[in-house]
Order: structure tokens, then sequence, then C-alpha cells
């Protein structure tokens, strides 16, 4: 009888387990957030195609492990950059209602390449509200204790629809799904979430209930100050041209510059826009003389034309919004109010005549070019991101915005710029150092992430603590951009080594813009700022460019990441020598600037050295051997590289068959040592002749070892003897003969008989090898049992998997068959699944006779053997 062998050859490698995971793989790195969630994934080249347009969403869906009719991602923003690559932005939603913060982004070229998500993971809740709308926002008001509301002021409306026309002003409400702390793993709450405007007193805030039982959840202020904690003859910026228009047979200030309005009135002291009025000169040359209180105006209106120019000019965006939103500053705000501000919901600007800033900064009017970046910055922000407005999504959005000021301000005026903010408003000192973050004047900053002067956000972020310390923490993001352009080496306040070639602040601007606009989501992290970064920098100027390397090393100088790795990499698997040919990379870093290159011994190929990205290698004569290639990458930024590899040249030796010790003494073969040079693989042949069968190669994790398995007919029962070759891209060598005892149920135990069907039936198998350890890819338990038993596939539900097997890079683990056989190879009963779900498949023998049964499962590509023992 023809009878189907699975043969097994176990070679202890640990090497071969990166290997064989880099070749299941195309997630090229995962980082999860502390949650254990996904925050970012790279995917690997996908020359085919096969992740596009059409299955994005469901790549996306099986990646993050959605749940059919209970999350889902809704597409609500579409993005395409100078690239041409696509950015699409995706809402989580919770059984239809949204969930506060949470997206995702797929970044796509010729196909998706990758994706970053602050996507919670939410077991389960009730999404009915329990209160309604109107109860909620009673709670809502008694919250604010307004005394006026901005429906109630007709003026205030008024300007806020010119402003914000798509804005809603009715204190409409909301249903989603908020988080309840930030610090915590699932603890989300059905909230009604209302943004409201008061006049009396000026707010603008953002503000939670609990939809369950009407609870205050969370109250934010939405306005981004300078500072919570707190011709025209310009206060900071000397004698500057401004172009006012003509108004009531004067001149205002007001200019339509490239299409976009910007405008600046008199708030005359008020707090809320009842009593705004123009500023007016006769001759539209607007002096000291003339105007000796109001000269902060004039620095309000041409700082704003400076912003605007610098956005244009630099980045080609045209205003705050990307598609000239008019620019509006209202001066002269309040009285001793000491800070300027972005109201996001009037799109708005406002700044003080100055006072004590944060109580301890003495400051004149807030309209410093920096100041005034940087506010103008959290509008930009608010458009493309819509940063959370605490904790860690809070500092991110405060210290891109110094970063934008400083930047305008190095753009605009770099005689006087410097890395601090709002040196010119301070009377003695700036708000804040850059440069040196631990003292600055509004209070010490960190310069680390987690460091000295860090504040780890509370659990509930509120005013009391500056929405999670956001002014504070802030400084890790603008320091991370100071050092990438200082550069140098040192110790970090962590304690931690960091040396930084820095970048020019162009490339660095255009990597921090990318990445703002195409890659960060409401939840931001610094961890995932980092990610985002890093890829924008890939983006714009290659994989392990001298920009990317700069960005991560000035990262893990701040304390956020670790050191840039080298990803210099020849390919896993090197082709053979046979004639002539070259040893391709896997990955060469952008930034290598020359490529020195040398073989040894002689004799084997040619030339011995060589110059160059690639190098040409000739096989001497009819050799067969192996030379080792050694290439020393050199950078302008980084130290040197050296990589090398063993080149097969010719032919492979012959494997080295030992009788296997371990797991088992008595059955099965080892390759003893590794395998032969150069060889890619083993055939198999049960009688030495055509039939020669390629072993398939497979890391068995739970044994710790590759198997190569090849399927064999072969006759009787007795002995098989087998022939093994190995084989490389120029051929194979001569075979090594070896003979198996085969005895049923000898020491080996495991002697399974085919069942009468099975003469061609590549199905049913043989396996010979006792004891076998339960692969690492099902399990069966309980074993010993009373007869009940459970098949469960395992790693079905990683992500990383889900996505491989949707990607048609692994077989699915679906069980396909069950053989039941008893402990003389009687094959006694046999189950065929098909359809999806066949995770865990439920088998009873307690009708059977105790003792040994050996279970055969197959899930369509793999098969896998185990020993069942039933006690009653
Ligand atoms: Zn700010």
């Amino acid at each position: 009888m023809k009878k189907v062998l699975l043969l097994l050859i176990g070679i202890a490698m640990s090497s071969s387990a990166a290997f064989a995971q880099q070749a299941e793989n195309d997630t090229l790195s995962i980082r999860r957030d502390r949650h254990g969630n996904i925050a970012f994934v790279t995917f690997t080249p996908d020359i085919n195609q096969k992740r596009n347009a059409t299955n994005e969403k469901q790549i996306i869906g099986k990646l993050l492990n959605l749940r059919s009719g209970i999350d889902e991602q809704r597409l609500f923003s579409t993005k395409t950059d100078e690239l041409g690559h696509k950015h699409n932005k995706y809402q989580q939603y919770f059984k239809g209602v949204k969930v506060d913060n949470a997206q995702i982004v797929a970044h796509s070229s010729t196909s998706l390449e990758s994706v970053n998500s602050s996507m919670v993971a939410i077991n389960d809740m009730n999404v009915t509200p329990a209160i309604t709308e109107n109860a909620a926002l009673r709670v809502a008001l008694d919250t604010l204790k307004a005394k006026r509301y901005i429906w109630e002021d007709t003026a205030t409306l008024n300007l806020a629809k010119r402003s914000n026309p798509s804005g809603d002003f009715t204190g409409k409400g909301q249903i989603v799904i908020a988080s309840a702390t930030y610090n915590k793993k699932d603890t989300f709450l059905l909230a009604w979430k209302f943004n409201i405007v008061a006049t009396e007193p000026f707010l603008d805030q953002t503000i939670y209930i609990n939809a369950q039982d009407g609870s205050l959840i969370s109250n934010f202020s939405n306005i981004e100050n300078t500072n919570t904690p707190g011709t025209a003859s310009t206060l900071y910026n000397g004698s500057q041209a401004i172009t006012g228009d003509s108004y009531a047979g004067a001149y205002r200030l007001s200019e339509l510059r490239g299409g976009v309005t910007i405008h600046t009135y008199n708030n005359n002291a008020n707090t809320s826009f009842t009593g705004y009025s123009e500023y007016s000169d006769n001759d539209n040359n607007w002096t000291s003389a003339e105007h000796p209180n109001d000269r902060d105006a004039l620095d309000a209106q041409w700082g704003s034309e400076a912003v605007l120019d610098y956005w244009s000019t630099v980045h080609s965006r045209n205003s705050i919004n990307g598609s000239g939103s008019p620019v509006t500053n209202y001066t002269n705000y309040g009285v001793n109010y000491a800070s300027a501000g972005w109201v996001p919901s009037l799109q708005v600007m406002i700044y003080g005549k100055g006072g004590l800033a944060g109580g301890v900064v003495p400051v004149n009017s807030m309209v410093s070019l920096d100041v005034m970046g940087h506010e103008l910055g959290h509008g930009i922000a608010q458009t493309e991101v819509g940063f959370a407005v605490s904790n860690e999504a809070g500092a991110i959005n405060e210290g891109i915005s110094d970063i934008w000021g400083s930047c305008i301000e190095y753009w605009k005026t770099p005689a006087k710029a410097r890395w601090s903010m709002g040196e010119d408003d301070g009377i003695y000192f700036p708000l804040r150092y850059i440069d040196y973050p631990g003292t600055s004047p509004l209070g010490a900053q960190p310069t680390c992430y987690g460091g000295p002067n860090y504040i780890a956000p509370p659990a509930t972020p509120d005013a009391s603590n500056d929405y999670g310390y956001i002014h504070t923490n802030m400084s890790v993001m603008s320091h991370w951009f100071y050092m990438l352009l200082i550069g140098g080496t040192g110790t970090n306040a962590l304690g931690q080594s960091y040396a930084i070639t820095p970048i020019s602040n162009t490339d660095a601007q255009k990597i921090l813009y990318r990445a703002e606009v195409y890659y960060m989501v409401s939840n931001s992290t610094f961890a995932t700022v980092r990610d985002n970064t890093i890829q924008a920098a890939r983006d714009l100027f290659g994989v392990g460019s001298c920009q990317e390397i700069g960005v991560t090393n000035a990262w893990a100088s701040v304390g956020v990441g670790a050191k840039y790795v080298s990803t210099a990499a020849f390919s896993a698997t090197v082709p053979s020598i046979c004639t002539s040919g070259t040893v391709p990379f896997a990955s060469l870093p952008t930034a290598v600037s020359s490529c020195a290159w040398s073989l040894s011994p002689s004799g084997i190929v040619t030339p011995l050295s060589g110059t160059g990205t690639t190098i040409s290698l000739t096989r001497v004569g009819s050799v067969n051997s192996s030379a080792t290639l050694t290439a020393i990458l050199s950078y302008s930024c980084k130290s040197n590289d050296t990589l090398s590899k063993v080149v097969p040249v010719g032919l492979p030796g012959s494997p080295n068959l030992g009788k296997r010790t371990s797991p088992n003494s008595s059955c099965g073969w080892d390759i003893t040592g590794p395998l032969p040079t150069g060889a890619a693989g083993v055939y198999v042949s049960s009688d030495g002749g055509s039939t020669y069968h390629t072993a398939t190669v497979q890391y068995n994790a739970s044994l710790g070892y590759t198997e190569y398995i090849a399927e064999l007919q072969v006759d009787g029962p007795a002995s098989v003897t087998y022939y093994l070759k190995s084989f490389n891209t120029c051929g194979t060598n001569t075979p090594v003969i070896k003979t198996l005892s085969i005895t049923a149920r000898s020491g080996c135990g495991a002697r399974m008989a085919a069942d009468s069907s099975d003469t061609a039936d590549s199905s049913s198998f043989i396996r010979i090898r006792p004891n076998f350890t339960p692969s690492s890819l099902f399990k069966i338990y309980p074993n010993p049992t009373s007869g009940a038993f459970t098949v469960e596939t395992l790693n079905t539900k990683t992500n990383d998997y889900v996505a491989r097997v949707a990607n048609n890079l692994l077989p699915s683990l679906e069980i396909s068959s069950i053989k039941i056989f008893n402990s003389e190879g009687i094959l006694l009963e046999q189950h065929n699944y098909t359809g999806l779900g066949q995770q865990k498949i439920n088998l009873d023998l307690s009708s059977r006779p105790v003792g040994t049964y050996y279970i055969g499962v197959a899930n369509g590509k793999v098969k896998r053997s185990f020993k069942v023992i039933v006690q009653h």
C-alpha cells in the first residue's frame, strides 16, 4: 500500500527564527501604545499592490481587530501631499457613536505603506443616553456660571458668524464616547459634548456631561493662550512698511494680502466683542507721535502679514486654514491682560496690553512676532489636527506653536531672533527659553520626557492643573526641534548619552509641517509624534537619510524613544555566485555616502576589493566554496557601519545528517550543524531517483527549531530509505543516503497507519516523531482527558497575524480537517470543516475505550499530529 509519509527533519538553529518571521511578515514594524493598542504600523514594500484603495478599510479593520457591527472607522478627511502620497483620516465609532479624539490615518503611495492610530479598545457599553440634551446643557451652563452667553449677545454672535461661518453658536450637544480619565485603560463614558462660548466672562469651552447620570466629566478651555499660568512705528520691530486701506476718509489697519484679509481692531479694553473700533490714521503714515498708545496694533498688523508670508513662502500654505481664511486681530483686549490668545470658536486673535504674565513675568503688549506665530500656529493645528487640549496632546500643540513662532522670527527678523518665546514682550526677560527650558521665567520646564521638571499628566486634567501641565511639558516638543537644529553630543537630564548631527532649519521645518498636516492625530503622544516625524523625514528625504537619523537622535536626546539604529543590511538570502553576480542590500540607508568592499579568502571570487554601492563578483573557475564579503558604509552624519556576509560560490555542500538526539533519540534525523554553505533548502526523496520533493521550511517556535517537511510516498511498513540533497541557485549537490527504520508502535510510538483511502491523499499522513510536542499553530486540551477535548488554533487573533492572512501572506489557520486514529493506527473518525470561524473545535472520545489516540489536524497547508490520552 502506498502511504504518504510526512518526514520532518529538525535543525536547531536560533538564527532561523528571525528569518522565518521576516519571511512571513508583511509588517515591518508595529509600535503599540502603553495600553497595547496599535499606534503605528509600517508595512513591507508591496510591489503587487495587494494593499490598495479598494481593501484599505478592510486591512485597517483586520489590523486593528475591529469587530463587525460594533467598531467602525469612517473616512472623514483625504489629503494628497506634494509627493503624491494619499493620507486618509478615519474617525472611530463604537456602535455608531463617535469616540472622541480616536482617529486612524492610512498613508499610501502606490500601495498602503503605513497606518497610525489613536484608536482605543472599548469592550462594551450602553450607548443609549439616559438624560436628554437639554438636561445635560443645564448641567453644562450650571458649571460655567457665565452671566451672558453668545446666543444672548447679538454683536459677538454676528462677529462669530462672520469669522467662523460654519461654527455652531447655539450650544448644540453631540453624543460621543469620551475618555473619563486620560491615564487609565478602558474608562470610557457616554457623554454629551458641548462647545459653548460665553461673553461675560469671555469663555470658549468644551464641556462633557455624563449622558447616563448627568455628572460633569470634564471642562476644557479652548482659548490657546501664550501663557495660561500666565511704515508703522511698531513697538518691537522699528519702522515697518504696512498697508492700510482707505476708510471713512482716513486709513484703517486692514489689508487684502494675496487674497487674505488682515484686519486689526481696537477692542477698547473690553473682554467681549461688543465695543471694538477701527484704528485710524489720516495719511497711512502711522507715526509713534500720532499713536503713542496704539503701536501694539501696528505690530499686530505687521506681524500678521509676516506670519502669513512665512506660511505662504516656506510651506505654500494659503493662510491659517489653508484656503485663505481672514486673520482678525483684536488688540487692547481686556484690562491688564498679560497674554495673547487664539479663540478657536471665533477664529480670532486677541492681544492684551500687558501686565503680569502668569502672575510672575512683567510684560508689555503681547504682540511680538514669535507670540503671533505661536498663536496663529494654533489656528493651523486646529485646522489640520484638532489636538485634544489636554495632557500630552495639549503639550504637543503648545510645543509646536512655540516652534513655529521661533521659526517665523528667524525667517523674518533673523538678526534679533533667538530660541526663546516673547523676549520682546517681556520687560526683563522672555516667557520661555526653548534652548534652556529649565530656566524659563514662567516656570521651569523639562528638557526630557519624564525627566526633571516634567510633570506626569493627572488623571483628571482641568484648569487647576493647566489641563495636564501642557505649558510645562510642552518644552519636550520644542526642545526636540532645537536639538535637531543645534546638534552635538552629551548626556541628557535622564543620564542618557546622545549624539546628533544637526539638519538644516529648512529641512526640519518641512519635516515637522508634513508630520503635523498628514500624520498627527487628536490624541497624539510624544511617542506617536516621534513616529510621525521620522516617517515624514523618510517620505521627504529617504529611509536612513541624515534627516531621519537627526530626527531620531534628537528625540532620543529629549528622552523619547531610542537612538537611531542603522537599518543597513544585506538581503537575508544571498544568491550563490554561479558564474558572476552581486550581493543585494535589503536596506541601504539613503545617507550612505560611500562604500568600501573587501573579500576573503582569495581564489574563490574576484575582485577582492572595490567601491560603489554594488560590487560584481566573478566565480574563480569551477570552485564550490564560499567567500566572506565585507562592506564598510560611510556616512556624513553618523559613524560607519560594517556589514559582512558569507557568499556561497558554486554548488552547496551535502547536508550533514546525524541521528536525532533531541527531543527523541530513536526516530527522525537532525541536520547536525548548520546547513551546508549556500544551501537554500533540502530535497528529500524516497527513491533517490527522479522524484525529489522540496522540503518546505517552517520555524517551529514552540520547539525552537526549523523543520524541513516533505511528503514522501513510500511502500511497505518496515523501513524507509531516503535521500537528501541540498540546493541553491546554482543547482544541487549529490545526495546523502540515510535509512530510517519504521516499526509499528516502536520506540517511535507514533506510527499511524494511513486509512485505506489515502493512497495519494495528501491530507492523510504519517508522522515519524514520537512524543511530538504541540506545535505553535494548534493546541489540544485538556490532555489527558476523560473524553472531551478541544482543538484550537493559536495566534489567530493577533492583529498582525490577521493582517498577514488578509494579504495572502500566510495560509489561513482555520482548521480544515481533523482525523482521529486509535493506537493501532486505524482511522476512527474524520471531520471536515469549511468556512470561517473554525478556530476552536470540541470533540468527544468519552464513548471510546481508555487509551492513546492520535489526532491529525490540518488547515489546508500545514498538518500536525497530537497524542491524546483518554482516562475515564
Ligand atoms: Zn499656546
